[in-house]
């Protein structure tokens, strides 16, 4: 069970005035399930990810996985919490140019000091049977993005984050994508955040729209209770 209370996070830029991307956001999430986080461009989906993420701190409020706050968090136990919890799929892909697949998907386990097995069997399931020896230039768009799936499915996260996911594939490849994080999401969490609605409606279990920094509608009334 995951859960974010109050989250504000407040942008101090060197020139300019601060910028108020969230202004106190409350959800709750299931065990399972593909939620999108809907909103234009500006309107803190990404702040948000970052922050459910551990990417980046929140100016206030907390994020709770399992029952753990993460009020007293200092950095190595954010670092933990995403090692442990989180796999993430960015839409640049995010590969090692010089590095193969296969060595692209092992690294997001041997970085945090694991030891990478199926390398494989997470090509197959992601529908890469047979590529595990090429480099990512000799890939398409909608493969790259399913190396980046595969490393982020490795260590078996509870939670997958991805940032307009399909924002660099055409629209036939990003449907491919979003299908296949479908699939996952009936044994996972997976938090997609997009601006396009029609993905959202094609495919989301359920819909949190953002606006200014806040959330203006959500499909699945619970998640705002207090
Ligand atoms: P979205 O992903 O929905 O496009 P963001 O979360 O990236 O929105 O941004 C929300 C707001 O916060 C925007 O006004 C943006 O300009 C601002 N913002 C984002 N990151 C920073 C930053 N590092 N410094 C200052 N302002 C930022
Ligand atoms: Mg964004």
């Amino acid at each position: 069970m995951f859960e974010v209370k109050n989250l504000k996070k407040t942008y101090y830029p060197k020139k300019g005035v601060p910028v108020e991307a969230l202004k106190g956001v409350d959800l709750r999430f299931g065990e399972c399930g593909l939620v999108f986080i809907l909103g234009k461009s500006g309107s803190g989906k990404s702040t948000l990810l970052h922050l459910m993420g551990g990417l980046d701190t929140p100016t206030e409020g907390e994020l709770v996985l399992n029952g753990v706050s993460s009020k007293n968090f200092k950095a190595a136990d954010y670092d933990n919490y995403r090692g442990e919890y989180l796999g993430f799929v960015f839409q640049e892909y995010n590969l090692l140019p010089e590095f193969t697949v296969e060595e692209n998907v092992a690294l997001g386990l041997e970085l945090i000091g694991r030891k990478a097995e199926n390398v494989e069997g997470m090509l197959s399931l992601v529908g890469l049977e047979g590529m595990a020896k090429r480099k990512p230039m000799e890939l398409s768009g909608g493969q790259r993005q399913r190396v980046a799936i595969a490393r982020a499915l490795l260590k078996d996260p509870q939670i997958i984050f991805a940032d307009e996911p399909t924002g660099a594939l055409d629209e036939e490849t990003g449907k491919s994508i979003l299908t296949l994080l479908k699939e996952l999401s009936e044994k996972k969490l997976v938090i997609v955040v997009t601006h396009d609605r029609e993905f959202a409606e094609t495919f989301g279990d359920r819909i949190i729209e953002l606006a200014d920094g806040k959330v203006v509608s959500d499909t699945e009334e619970h998640g705002n209770e207090e």
